[in-house]
């Protein structure tokens, strides 16, 4: 395994004190080079606050209250991104690892040129390129990303929102980055639109060679275009698999219900079913598995202990790549 970026206990509390959320618990997940790796949980896991927290992009009341994550460079030692001066911080931002928001397409300023506004970010870290060049890459990354250059001189409101997210992929994409890690809002872009932007990116990671975080509710796309698959529940990983094992077998109930809210894309049709009840309230959280209440398949230690993340019995996390924090696979009940 050659990893990227590893995320290593990660905690992250709204606010201080008695008053604060809990939204990201204890979470370890590694991105690989050139993996595309889908984070996927109902609204209000903690899947922004996770991204946002691995790069110290929190707004207020956000704070890390723990954990480490460590960016491996090209060359040299890795680095923890949770004690690195601001100022280093900044520079890694957008060359080395970039993020495309929740809302990202309407974050593009109205009043300047599609153009302008990439020549600005290449400028921004590249200030002794001259404005042709500038222009040149900034017709370049268009045409990556799918949008004619005639675009070029195009103002925002001009565009489709689908077209304006790829705009903003093409500038997270403009100082070639190691790293996207792309938030995909359920509201504002359709599935359609999702699934187009998905499969570009996938299409320009087999190009250009960078790894992708990939964060959706609709496991039904990263089913379809990832490598590996992470599931957030109340602030915690619970699963994660390769995207086909996965698919096949999920083993946390979790998954599975969420495997059964969206029609599949391809592949055989799933009967859907959704999940009952309504995510935990993060401030009065159940005991014992987060789940339980909601879960078809509790059992007798379900309410009362958590159960761990970890290897499920009879696969290796070394070479089956899949773990899961599920009474029904944890290692002390079969040993029992
Ligand atoms: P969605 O799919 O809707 O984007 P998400 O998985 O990204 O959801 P987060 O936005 O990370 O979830 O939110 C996780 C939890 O943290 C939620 O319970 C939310 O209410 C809480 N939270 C998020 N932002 C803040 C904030 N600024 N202040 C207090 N609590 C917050
Ligand atoms: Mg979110």
């Amino acid at each position: 395994s050659d990893p990227v970026l590893e995320i290593r206990n990660l905690d992250v509390n709204y606010g201080l004190g008695d008053e604060a959320v809990h939204a990201v618990r204890d979470v370890s997940l590694t991105l690989h080079r050139g993996e595309v790796l889908g984070l996927a949980g109902e609204s209000g896991s903690g899947k922004s606050t996770l991204a946002y927290g691995m790069l110290r992009l929190l707004p207020p009341p956000g704070v890390i209250t723990g954990g480490q994550v460590l960016y491996h460079p090209r060359d040299g030692e890795p680095l923890d991104l949770m004690t690195l001066s601001t100022a280093n911080l900044r520079r890694f931002r957008w060359s080395e690892i970039s993020i495309v928001f929740q809302g990202a397409m309407n974050s593009l300023n109205p009043v300047h040129t599609i153009a302008a506004q990439l020549c600005d970010v290449i400028a921004a870290h590249e200030p002794r390129t001259s404005r042709a060049a500038q222009r040149a890459r900034a017709k370049d990354l268009l045409k990556l990303v799918g949008i004619n250059a005639d675009r070029l001189n195009s103002y925002p409101h001009q565009l489709s929102g689908g077209m304006r997210q790829r705009v903003m992929i093409a500038m997270a994409l403009a100082l070639e980055p190691r790293v996207v890690v792309m938030d995909e809002p359920t509201t504002a872009l359709d599935v359609v639109m999702q699934r187009q932007i998905l499969a570009q990116l996938v299409e320009l990671r087999e190009r250009i060679g960078f790894s992708v975080l990939f964060i959706t509710h609709d496991l039904s796309l990263l089913v379809e275009f990832s490598d590996r698959i992470a599931i957030m529940y109340g602030g915690r990983i619970v699963e994660s698999a390769p995207a086909q094992d996965l698919y096949r077998e999920s083993l946390h109930p979790y998954s599975d219900g969420l495997l059964h809210s969206f029609p599949a894309l391809r592949g055989p049709r799933r009967e859907l079913t959704g999940i009952p009840g309504s995510p935990p309230d993060l401030r009065a959280m159940p005991s014992g598995c987060a789940f339980h209440p909601r879960c078809p398949k509790a059992f007798e230690p379900c309410a009362d202990r958590s159960p761990v993340l970890a290897a499920p019995p009879g696969t290796s996390s070394a070479t089956d790549n899949r773990t899961v924090a599920c009474w029904l696979h944890a290692v002390e009940r079969v040993n029992t």
